[in-house]
C-alpha cells in the first residue's frame, strides 16, 4: 500500500536533506505531463512547486509561456497560473548536493509517479533527462531506452493512447534544444 506522501520517510539520505516533498504541481486534467528527475536546491525544494525558483524552472516555465500553457508572463513566478500541464518528478525529495537519485530512490518514489500518471492519463508524457526518460521507456514501453538523452532528443514514442517525448533537461540543454523542445511540443499539443 502507498504511504501518504506526506509522512513518507523511505529514502532516508533524502529525508534528512529535503526541505519539503515537492508534490506534483498544475492541471489534473492536463494533456501534457513533464517529468524530471528530482527537486533542485535552489529551486522547488525551496519553492515547493516543480520547475520553479532555478535557472532550469526558468526555462521550463518559459517554454509552457511560450506554448501558451501559462498564463505568466514572467518565468520566473514561483506559482505559475498553468493550465493543460502537469509538472512532477521521478523523486520527491532533494538528494544532498543535488546528486543523482540512486536506483533504490528512484524505486521508492516511483509508485507516487505511477499513481499521477494514472490520476491525469495524459496524452503526451514529455521527460526531461536521462533518469525520466529511463522510468517512461520502463513504464510506458516495457524496455530500456536505446540511446543515451543527446540522442533521443526530440523524438517521440508512440506508447497505446499516449505519446511520450525525451528530451534534455533544461538545466543542461542548449538554447537550439530548447527551441527543438517547443517546436515537438508544440506539434503534439496542435
Ligand atoms: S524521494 Fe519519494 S520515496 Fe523517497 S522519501 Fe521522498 S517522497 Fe518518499
Amino acid at each position: 500500500m502507498l504511504i501518504p506522501i506526506e509522512t513518507c520517510t523511505r529514502c532516508p539520505a533524502l529525508v534528512a536533506n529535503r526541505q519539503r516533498i515537492v508534490r506534483g504541481y498544475g492541471d489534473p486534467r492536463a494533456r501534457l505531463m513533464v517529468v524530471g528527475e528530482a527537486p533542485g536546491y535552489r529551486g522547488a525544494d525551496r519553492s515547493g512547486v516543480p520547475f520553479t525558483g532555478d535557472r532550469s524552472g526558468r526555462r521550463l516555465q518559459a517554454l509552457l509561456i511560450a506554448l501558451g500553457l501559462s498564463q505568466e508572463s514572467d518565468p520566473a513566478v514561483e506559482t505559475p497560473r498553468i493550465r493543460d500541464v502537469w509538472l512532477t518528478n521521478v523523486v520527491r525529495c532533494n538528494p544532498p548536493r543535488n546528486r543523482n537519485p540512486t536506483a533504490a530512490e528512484v524505486a521508492n518514489c516511483v509508485p507516487y509517479l505511477r499513481a499521477e500518471l494514472e490520476m491525469i492519463r495524459p496524452a503526451i508524457v514529455a521527460t526531461l533527462g536521462n533518469f525520466a526518460a529511463r522510468w517512461a521507456f520502463g513504464e510506458l514501453l516495457g524496455t530500456e531506452p536505446p540511446a543515451g538523452i543527446r540522442q533521443l532528443h526530440g523524438q517521440t514514442w508512440p506508447a497505446g493512447d499516449q505519446t511520450l517525448v525525451t528530451l534534455v533537461h533544461p538545466a543542461r540543454a542548449s538554447n537550439a534544444q530548447m527551441a527543438v523542445a517547443e517546436k515537438t511540443l508544440r506539434k503534439l499539443l496542435t
